[in-house]
């Protein structure tokens, strides 16, 4: 059985039409990490249902059938490091990397994601267009303004698909940096029939994404997931998550969330709650009420890290009776002063008592996810996170702990990129590794 073969589709494809357009769906890595990122499976579906356009997919390791001649080449691009998985796609379907070495013959190149949503401009060279923000009604828009312009010529088309609000066409307009390695200093479209400003899309909807596909070859094996809440209200000033994807929107439970997640399970019986701050949707003690019914009892149930003083007693039953051991929670340092610089609203108190929830409710791992190299951090403050973590032993609160800690390294879209800049924020994680490496040192195996 291929892995295409394995897949339960949670949607009907359409019977594409003879004139359709041919379309290659690409995700710049393998075919099990491709599969499990829910932004790629909900694009996919929602090209493959439309009659007008006959679409194959690509991955780094397999595809489907490609046409000899696509017209489009798509990318969901969720990750900075596979960027060079872009290049080796391209070249391996014979086509220039540059947009400016494209020519008529050659298929338009678009992506999304959040990887281009949050800074296209790394990645302007390499795109004819670029989606940015949410797809649930840029893409259909993108398609449909294509078919206008389709038997035009490239730079019409371009031109056309500029247009359409969310679409940036990087060959369009002139950027000036500052310095060869220097900042932006401005974006200008090459003229005025181009928009001067390219609108990032936002979807309103309380309608969230939901697999359109289950399969045994996923990363996470057949899960099925469901998006329960997007972006997160707590805005901490380092977090991609929150920032790119604002306003904070629940899912709705009665209408679309509960029933998204029933047919789900007719096909699988492990689910994955999705979401940058999953336990902070208003009704989330109703979900796990309705996630507690006995018809759920077989469900394996997934979540990604939630926010420390959320973790509740509950919670943690309900992730042990459905076959989670262990909850992730980002305390990002133990460092009270650091957390408020970065807007982080938690004391240590709440860690531990997150540590004493998670045992009581049975799990039996706690991980941690801790940031090093925030600007002003200083030597004592990764002190307080040992320390941090010596008090949750000692307070007898937690089953074994995991502390994986990761240097900030900030993005554009949120207001720490800027502060981290002024503050030579790559020199502070060099300090911080070193910092970290000895701090690491007065920790015993027990303790982590
Ligand atoms: S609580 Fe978590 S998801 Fe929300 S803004 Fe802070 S780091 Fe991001």
């Amino acid at each position: 059985m291929t892995a295409f073969t394995a897949e339960h589709l949670l949607f009907t494809p359409a019977q594409p039409r003879a004139d359709a357009v041919p379309l290659i769906f690409a995700f710049p890595n393998e075919y099990s990490v491709g599969i499990t990122s829910l932004g790629y499976q909900v694009v996919w579906a929602t090209l493959a249902i439309r009659e007008d356009l006959q679409v194959s997919r690509l991955f780094t390791d397999i595809h489907e059938p490609l046409p000899t001649h696509p017209e489009l080449v798509g990318f969901s691009f969720s990750w900075e490091l596979d960027y060079v998985n872009v290049f080796s796609l391209l070249e391996s379907l014979d086509i220039p990397l540059c947009s400016a070495d494209r020519s008529e013959h050659h298929p338009l190149i678009f992506g999304g994601g959040p990887v281009l949503t949050a800074n296209p401009e790394p990645f302007a060279d390499f795109f004819d267009l670029v989606l940015l923000g949410d797809g649930e009604n840029l893409l259909d828009q993108f398609i449909d303004a294509y078919q206008q312009v389709r038997q035009a010529d490239r730079s019409t088309q371009l031109r056309h698909l500029a247009q359409v609000p969310g679409v940036y066409v990087p060959s369009l307009y002139h950027v000036t940096y500052a310095a060869p390695d220097g900042e932006i200093q401005a974006i200008a479209p090459v003229d005025e029939h181009i928009p001067a400003q390219v609108q990032k899309q936002t979807y309103r909807g309380n309608t969230l994404s939901a697999s359109t596909v289950v399969t045994e070859k996923a990363a996470w094996e057949s899960i099925y997931m469901v998006e329960v809440v997007r972006s997160c209200p707590e805005m901490c000033r380092f977090c991609l998550a929150s920032y790119l994807t604002l306003p904070f929107r629940p899912a709705n439970l009665v209408g679309s969330l509960i029933p998204a997640i029933d047919r789900g399970l007719q096909v699988t019986n492990r689910l994955g709650l999705l979401g940058a701050s999953v336990t902070q949707h208003p009704e989330f003690e109703a979900l796990l009420d309705h996630l507690n019914q006995p018809q759920y009892d077989e469900v394996r149930l997934s979540l990604s890290s939630v926010r420390t003083n959320t973790v509740t007693e509950k919670l943690a039953q309900t992730l042990t009776k459905h076959d989670t051991r262990s909850i992730t929670i980002a305390v990002e340092s133990g460092s009270e002063r650091l957390r408020r610089v970065i807007n982080k609203k938690l004391e240590n108190d709440q860690i531990i008592q997150a540590g004493i929830h998670a045992k009581a409710g049975g799990l039996s791992a706690l991980k941690l996810y801790g940031m090093a190299g925030i600007p002003s951090e200083q030597p004592e403050d990764l002190e307080q996170t040992v320390a941090m973590l010596k008090a949750l032993k000692k307070s007898g609160s937690r089953s074994p702990a995991h502390l994986r800690m990761q240097y900030l390294c900030a993005e554009s879209t949120h207001p720490f990129s800027v502060v981290w800049r002024e503050s030579s924020g790559r020199k502070t994680a060099e300090v911080s590794a070193k910092a970290v490496r000895a701090a690491r040192h007065r920790l015993s195996p027990g303790e982590l």
